[in-house]
């Protein structure tokens, strides 16, 4: 059964055309990468799947979710689309005025307004999951660049999605701090997590991606197992994109 299924996205920003007619199926408890060029629309992909972006046609459904973006939905149904999954972005994006510990649990007490007793609990132990467990207390600028990114993690996780978006999470940061954050995606992987990744860490999509997506101009210009995409590419667009990576 799959998580996620995504139909015929489109979207344009002005008349520069993003997406031209992208199709995705996500397995429970796969991982899926996305790869491919600056400005192959990657990242538009995912923010559409938690409807950050607003595609201009196609469905996505997560779970027993779904919205027809041709159709126009309201805010009831994006909303709901958006409880479906979290995000972690390229930057943390954490509040710097919390400390690490009160941005784990401001999605689930403010936006969800959960028990804050039952959040904390649970923000502690997502905090022992990445790693952090000595440094709730601390505040985002006293962390460096890859823990941000677990908090960040933490964070997503912390409202309980079915499915989990990294964008590019590991390429803003310095090469010695990439490794901690892909082994807390390894955990999540292993651990059963749905995961839709966009990265250039081909290392990390070898080992831990079910499928991969190419990308390019707008369209999946190829799909298939790590295996297919990455190593024995059919199409020359991909093998040139995977060439310029060497
Ligand atoms: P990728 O993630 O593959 O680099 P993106 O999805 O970020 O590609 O961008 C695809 C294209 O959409 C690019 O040409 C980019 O400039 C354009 N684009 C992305 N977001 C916006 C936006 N909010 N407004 C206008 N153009 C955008």
């Amino acid at each position: 059964m799959s998580l996620l299924e995504v139909t015929g996205l489109n979207k344009a920003f002005g008349d520069n055309h993003v997406l031209r007619g992208i199709d995705l199926t996500v397995p429970t408890g796969s991982v899926t990468v996305l790869i491919g060029p600056s400005g192959s629309g990657k990242t538009t992909v995912l923010r559409s799947l938690n409807a950050l972006e607003i595609p201009d046609a196609g469905t996505v459904r997560i779970g027993d979710v779904s919205v027809d973006f041709t159709a126009k939905p309201d805010r009831r149904q994006i909303t709901k689309l958006r409880a479906q999954s979290g995000m972690v972005f390229q930057s943390h994006n954490l509040f710097p005025h919390l400390s690490v510990l009160r941005n784990v649990m401001e999605g689930p007490v403010v936006v969800q307004r959960r028990p804050v007793a039952e959040v904390r609990s649970e923000a502690l132990e997502l905090l022992r999951r990445v790693g952090l467990s000595e440094k709730a207390e601390q505040y985002p600028h006293q962390l460096s660049g890859g823990q941000q990114q677990r908090v960040g993690i933490a964070r997503a996780l912390a409202i309980k999605p079915r499915l989990m978006l990294f964008d590019e999470p590991t390429s803003a940061l310095d090469p010695e701090l990439v490794g901690e954050v892909l082994t807390v995606m390894k955990d999540l992987a292993a651990d059963g997590w749905t995961m839709v990744v966009v990265t250039h860490e081909m290392r990390f999509a070898r080992q831990v991606a079910d499928q991969v997506l190419f990308l390019d101009g707008g369209v999946v210009a190829e799909r298939g197992t790590p295996a297919e995409v990455l190593d024995h590419p059919r199409e020359e667009r991909t093998q040139r994109f995977l060439h310029r990576l060497t």
